[in-house]
């Protein structure tokens, strides 16, 4: 699901935090953090053997804090822009600077982005040392800082447009502005969705037509297509060559309309058999057929709506308390987009847990989905998928025991044990069963 990624980037470039496009998808990215919840050791239908183990609970017991410290270090990095006058003087520089407007936007945005990302630096870098550390990338520093830098600019170009639309907004509608800044910051969402393969995925990865090097491949991923009864014509099915950047593997569904595609990484398949990939892509093919992109669309949609007025609101508060302590005449002037990112970032981390275990209801979905497509197609439905939960867990190191509140949290997929425990019994085609999303 790269839909969430898509509007990751619009709230973080609104935010002006960098998209860090890592080579890891967010599909991936979860998996990272995901374990199994092996109850009955031995028995798990996920489990890992002792020394990958002592090593997958510590990478992920690090991931995590970092995640959590990560938010924080954000927020508290807003508190002190706002608190130590910093917010109040990038808007003196840009006001000193020139009368015209886009020039005091973008610069005031510029700092706001340089100082922001400069204070974020040591922790994202921590992040990919760990990533190396712990043998999940292969990135080396030069590739990685050039991520970074390609993130910096297309966050300073879209994020300074966006930052243009949304004051424009503000002082045509002071009191509705969160309601008309949502409507093009929907059609910026689909928008998004559309190029993001095109345009944006291609800066950070290479990409060629599966059918170029795994002809064989795309003819038992069509086996599954026809299954669906739908169609993904191979010139839809891209590899990624991810392994430039990392161990894990990884599928996912991306784009919409003529951009809609699959994308299966190359470490999949070196590390994947043909039929445990069938599975990932059935899987795959699952959030197809199911319009999960649409759907995850409009739930954005609504979850943005509610985050705008919230800001809206939180905004005019902070500014009738502190305005004056923090150097900040009004929710028009540039140094207010400071305290609007502070209710936003506040108010993002909290909507989490919706976020996170509405993608967990669309990833179980995905599961049920891509194992009745393999149903005929590969002998052993249930064992192809349990060994492909776990084949994708050992390459993620990924904890077998997770700690249920951080799972609540922040997963946006269920447990690796849960989805193996799941697979190992799903089994409709017994006496009285009925598969959920085929006819048999
Ligand atoms: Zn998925």
């Amino acid at each position: 699901m790269r839909l969430i990624r898509v509007v990751l980037c619009v709230v973080m470039m609104l935010s002006g935090w960098q998209v860090v496009a890592q080579a890891q998808s967010a599909e991936s990215q979860s998996n990272d953090a995901q374990a199994a919840q092996a109850k009955d050791s031995g028995k798990a239908a996920y489990s890992l053997p002792p020394e990958k183990l002592e090593r997958a609970i510590a990478y992920s017991r690090q991931r995590t804090v970092l995640g959590f410290v990560d938010t924080g270090w954000g927020i508290v990095v807003l508190l002190l822009l706002l608190t130590t006058g910093a917010a109040a003087w990038m808007r003196r520089v840009a006001v000193g600077l020139s009368a015209n407007r886009w020039v005091q936007g973008f610069t005031f945005f510029l700092l706001f982005l340089t100082i922001t990302t400069a204070l974020g630096l040591p922790l994202d870098m921590y992040g990919h040392h760990l990533s190396v550390a712990y043998g999940q990338s292969v990135q080396h520093w030069g590739s990685w800082f050039g991520d970074i830098a390609k993130s910096f600019g297309l966050s300073f170009f879209f994020g300074g447009l966006l930052v243009m639309l949304l004051f424009l907004v503000i002082r045509k509608s002071p009191t509705r502005w969160w309601f008309w800044f949502w409507i093009p910051a929907m059609v910026i969402v689909v928008v998004g969705t559309f190029v993001y393969p095109i345009f944006i995925d291609p800066l950070f990865n290479k990409f060629e037509p599966l059918v170029q090097s795994n002809a064989t491949l795309v003819g038992q991923l069509e086996q599954v297509v026809a299954r669906g009864g739908i169609e993904i014509p191979p010139e839809r099915m891209f590899l990624m060559k991810a392994s430039e950047k990392v161990t894990g593997l990884n599928a996912y569904v991306t784009g919409i309309g003529a951009s809609k595609r699959v994308v299966v990484w190359d470490t999949s398949i070196a590390k994947a058999t043909p039929q445990e990939i069938q599975f990932i892509f059935g899987h795959e093919m699952g959030h197809y057929v199911l319009n999960h992109i649409y759907k995850g669309m409009a739930f954005t949609g609504v979850l943005l709506l509610a985050l705008f007025w919230l800001g809206y609101r939180g905004m005019q508060g902070l500014l009738a308390r502190y305005g004056e302590a923090w150097g900040i005449a009004g929710q028009d002037t540039w140094s207010a987009f400071v305290v609007l990112m502070l209710v936003v970032s506040v108010a993002s981390f909290f909507a989490e847990p919706i976020t996170s275990g509405y993608q967990r209801q669309q990833e179980h979905a995905a599961d049920v989905y891509g194992q009745e497509a393999i149903h005929g197609i590969v002998q052993d439905p249930q064992a192809v998928a349990q060994q492909a939960f776990q084949v994708l867990g050992e390459q993620s190191l990924t904890d077998p025991n997770p700690n249920a509140f951080v799972e609540f949290w922040t997963f946006s997929h269920p447990s690796i044990g849960r989805r193996a425990e799941f697979a190992k019994h799903y089994n409709p085609w017994v006496a009285g069963g009925k598969p959920e999303y085929f006819q048999k």
